[in-house]
């Protein structure tokens, strides 16, 4: 069954797709049904309406949410979004999908989200401490150190946790660092966080490869998006002795059959804004479809549609961004025998090193850079193994052993602590 199901989830609501992931796998494992509606509703929701003033004087209401999707393996962990178009049921969705992630990378978290419906790119530096000082102040009746770590996600940032962070410290009367991760270092960050992901992202790729005796010795590599994931991916995989032969960003792509040097171009994309010019033009679209040993899209949600999926042309695909492949592309990659990394595993790099984070705040003892990286990679690759064992095991493909191992890890938390009372 398993790869034409969990793709057959097509335009639906974030919410939806996962309810209907969830139900797959649930069939799939035989869940109790009791245990399967525990899974399906999120332990605790928070909506909050607060006032903010605007820089012109003016009162302004903004609308948040905080979901706890589950918590039976250990405290919330999520990310907080400021995005105008957000709603509570996607906030259900990506709560969900956090618990699958964490549990996916055997990390002690639960699965949190949360944000403000807003427009941060309309609002000052002032508004938007200002609304964030608020907001972390309407969740601190949820939130807490043992029981829910907020993050960055979609326009939130390492200032803005600083300012969650001194918030809810200046309420308790002294600095609680384990509050938020993705901290800046100054105040309780960690070493690493940056590059964690696409280092992530690398590691699942090597291991994939050699599962699937590719070497990546001269492999051919595209990587769409050179941002924070994307740029650290390629650097990772040219040290592995990867052909890097296109990246791009949203203004396009550049390419070189002969490989091109990350490193340089990300010192001309920091000094020009931009990737256009460092080597010969190619669009995004084109990048995509360009023959490789190696695919990762690391831009963001919905890029390889039914349209394009036909003319994808790669063994290895690693998604290091969030949702990149739609659901009906997804079925028609598994018919190519595409390889599949799906995000809750090639991008959990970056919760990792969060779980790292927040463990240093709470012992106040910080870990050389060489520590975290040796921790992530041994967390990457055991978690590489459980699910490619998973796989093998049940003769179903990546993302769907994915979801069934990280799916009976949180059964097993629920079914070992019982139902109380
Ligand atoms: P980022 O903003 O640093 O980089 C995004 C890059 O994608 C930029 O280079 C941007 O120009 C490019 N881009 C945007 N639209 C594009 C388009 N249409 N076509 C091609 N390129 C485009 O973001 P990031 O932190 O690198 O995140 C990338 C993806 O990885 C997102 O889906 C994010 O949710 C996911 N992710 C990030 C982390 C993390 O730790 N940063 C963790 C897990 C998942």
């Amino acid at each position: 069954m398993a790869k034409a199901q969990l793709a057959s989830t097509v335009a639906l609501s974030p919410l939806d797709t996962a309810h209907k992931q969830l139900d797959i796998v649930a069939d799939r494992l035989n869940l109790d049904p009791g245990l399967r509606e525990v899974l399906r509703t999120p332990k605790r929701e928070l909506i909050v309406h607060f006032p903010v003033r605007m820089d012109d004087g003016r009162i302004r209401i903004f609308e948040g949410y905080r979901v706890q999707h589950n918590i039976a393996r250990g405290p919330a962990k999520g990310g907080i979004r400021y995005h105008p178009n957000l709603c509570l049921d996607d906030v259900r969705a990506l709560a969900m999908w956090m618990t699958w992630k964490c549990a996916v990378v055997g990390i002690p978290f639960g699965g949190a989200k949360g944000g403000v419906v807003c427009n941060p790119k309309s609002m000052s530096k002032g508004e938007l401490e200002r609304l964030t000082r608020r907001f972390a102040t309407e969740l601190s009746i949820m939130i807490g150190p043992e029981s829910d770590i907020p993050a960055p996600d979609m326009n939130t940032n390492a200032q803005i946790m600083a300012w969650f962070m001194d918030t809810y410290s200046m309420h308790k009367g002294y600095s609680v660092p384990a509050i938020v991760t993705g901290k800046p270092i100054s105040i309780g960050g960690s070493e690493g966080r940056f590059e964690a992901t696409g280092i992530g992202v690398a590691i699942t790729i090597r291991e994939a490869a050699t599962r699937l005796g590719t070497p990546l010795q001269n492999a051919r590599v595209a990587v769409q998006g050179f941002g924070n994931v994307g740029s650290v991916a390629a650097l990772y995989l040219q040290n592995l002795g990867c052909r890097v032969i296109a990246i791009s960003d949203s203004q396009g792509g550049v390419f070189s059959g002969e490989g091109l040097d990350i490193r340089e171009a990300m010192r001309y994309k920091e000094a020009q804004g931009q990737l256009d010019g460092f080597a010969e033009r190619i669009s995004n679209a084109d990048l995509l479809e360009l023959p490789c040993d190696v695919l990762v899209p690391a831009a963001m949600e919905d890029q390889i549609t039914a349209e394009n999926a036909p003319r994808i042309n790669t063994k290895l695909l690693a998604e290091a961004a969030n949702g990149p492949i739609t659901p009906e592309a997804d079925a028609i990659l598994a018919e190519k025998r595409v390889f599949l990394l799906p995000d809750i595993l090639a991008n959990a790099g970056g919760v990792t090193v969060s779980y790292f984070e927040w463990v240093q705040d709470l012992q106040a003892f910080f870990w050389k850079e060489a520590e975290i990286k040796a921790k992530l990679e041994s967390v990457m690759v055991s978690s590489f193994n459980d699910v490619y064992r998973m796989a093998q095991e049940q003769g179903t493909d990546m993302r769907l052993a994915a979801y069934m191992l990280a799916v009976r890890r949180v059964t097993e938390a629920i079914a070992a602590r019982g139902i109380y009372p």
